[in-house]
């Protein structure tokens, strides 16, 4: 089956692009060309714009109930649920995810966004009356806040792609997504499932491109608010213009976060948890725990089977369903992850499994060795930078309190996580630490609560009530009070 697409899907429907550009999907097992699909332009954004500007200005999906747009994001829930294997399948194709991840994680993690979104936008106060401070009452009314533009990353597409597209159509927006260009084909398939969910003409529009199209999409003057997950530096760039035109904008960045192992861990289960969260995606994950705080008295010791058990993860194939470690999305991203490897060496971490050079048998394809170092300084670059592969550095602690300082000694805020034998002394160090999400001998996202990062981590939150708000505008109406 061809992969390959003539049409972008612009205003609902598949449109001719505005000019010959192509994208090329490489494989980054095979590095061969496996998909070939209009390059979206500016011309292609405006037109995108311009659809989603009239679907919410006239068209009637913003003007009906919440119950009704329900009824269509429950229809798009069941469709999504039955191609589920699909879904999985093009991501790991267009962006090496192994297999077992994306049958895990990109694939059924969006749907149970739907779902978890669904279940809040029931609750949601749409409209609701207050007792006002002056004797009458306040209806207060969240709104649709108008034409969103969606940009997410190529690590989680659909992931990311939907956790603004949900909560966005439940609150009655209309919506621009602007694919990464590693990963515009999942999104060829979200498009058909939302024509079959019966969204209305108009409301979505999917425009892949890079940077360019992605910028000239934020400063468009049609858009309302800007929703992006991608790397600090974009974001950083992408606040600024939204800031400049007072757009509403959300920021998901990037993360440096902390698993901090307690004496009284089980050595067993904080292995097994880091062997997942530690490089899941191979390592291209914004909430991977790439920092593994270990008291001093352990450190040898943890760091020694950490190392064993990273080491010994089979690499490969991302299609074969034994591999736990894939290769890297591009040439870039190998060349970026093998250059942090070379300067941990430099800055006099102790290499304890990986290093530069192909795994074993892996000469095509974007392939890393899974690495771990320790004794590492929490001031090196290793151990402050963002380094997006599967690379760990085990840093020692003195005390807990020393812990938690390290952990905060980060520009980042994102996730975190804690092993302990004692619930309360995790739920105590979850409390000391400056992330948005924290995990206590887990680390697992849960749709229902607010997600999103402190400091260079980004600006607001997705998921839960939290997320859904932040696709409305609120409204006061004052009534005036009854006569006396
Ligand atoms: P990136 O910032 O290079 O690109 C992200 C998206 O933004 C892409 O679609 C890209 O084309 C677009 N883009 C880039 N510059 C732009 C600009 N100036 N204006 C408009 N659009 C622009 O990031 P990436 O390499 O694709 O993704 C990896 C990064 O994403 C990592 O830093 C990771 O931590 C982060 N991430 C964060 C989360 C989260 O929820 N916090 C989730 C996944 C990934």
């Amino acid at each position: 089956m061809t992969l390959d697409r003539d049409a972008l899907f612009i205003g609902g429907a598949w449109a001719k692009p505005a000019t010959d550009a192509v994208l090329e999907v490489v494989s980054p097992h095979s590095e061969e060309v496996v998909a070939r699909v209009p390059e979206g332009s500016t011309a292609d954004i405006d037109a995108a714009v311009a659809a989603a500007r009239r679907a919410f200005d006239e068209g009637p999906w913003p003007r009906m109930s919440p119950a009704e747009r329900i009824e269509v994001v429950q229809n798009l829930s069941g469709l999504y649920a039955a191609r589920l294997e699909e879904m999985a399948t093009i991501i790991s194709t267009e962006m090496g995810s192994p297999i077992s991840f994306s049958n895990l994680a990109q694939a059924p993690a969006p749907w149970m966004q739907i779902e978890a979104f669904l279940a809040i936008a029931r609750e949601f106060p749409w409209e609701s009356t207050r007792p006002g401070a002056l004797g009458a009452d306040v209806v207060v009314r969240h709104e649709p806040v108008g034409v969103v533009a969606a940009i997410p990353p190529w690590n989680v597409p659909q992931f990311t792609v939907l956790s603004k597209v949900v909560p966005a159509l439940l609150a009655g927006c209309t919506v621009v997504v602007k694919p990464a260009p590693e990963t515009p084909l999942d999104c060829y398939l979200l498009a058909e499932l939302l024509v079959e969910a019966g969204v209305p003409e108009g409301v979505v529009s999917i425009v892949a491109g890079g940077r360019e199209v992605g910028e000239h999409l934020v400063r468009h003057p049609g858009v309302d608010k800007v929703a992006f997950t991608g790397s600090t530096a974009a974001g950083r760039k992408i606040g600024a213009i939204c800031g400049e035109q007072l757009k509403r904008v959300s920021l998901e960045l990037g993360g440096k976060s902390a698993a901090i192992i307690l004496d009284d861990a089980d050595e067993t289960t904080a292995i097994e948890g880091l062997k997942f969260l530690g490089v899941m995606n191979s390592g291209q994950a914004c909430v991977a725990q790439t920092r593994v705080l270990v008291s001093r008295e352990r450190h040898d010791a943890f760091a020694a089977a950490l190392a064993s058990a990273i080491g010994g993860m089979k690499v490969g194939d991302p299609m074969d369903p034994a591999t736990e470690i894939g290769p890297m999305v591009a040439q870039r991203q190998q060349e970026r992850v093998e250059k942090y490897i070379a300067l941990g060496q430099e800055e006099g971490a102790e290499l304890l499994v990986g290093g530069n050079g192909r795994p074993d048998g892996l000469d095509t394809g974007w392939y890393v060795r899974p690495t771990v170092f320790a004794g590492v300084d929490n001031r090196m670059r290793i151990a402050q930078e963002e380094i997006f592969g599967p690379v760990l550095s085990v840093i020692p602690y003195v005390d807990v309190a020393d812990a938690i300082r390290i952990a905060n000694d980060s520009e980042y805020g994102l996730a975190g996580s804690v092993w302990t034998a004692d619930p309360d002394a995790g739920l105590e160090v979850a409390r000391g630490v400056r992330t948005g999400t924290y995990g206590i001998n887990t680390y697992t996202m849960d749709f229902a609560a607010p997600f999103g990062g402190f400091k260079a981590s980004g600006v607001g939150r997705e998921f839960g009530p939290e997320g859904l708000a932040q696709y409305t505008e609120a409204k006061s109406v004052y009534l005036s009070a009854p006569a006396m």
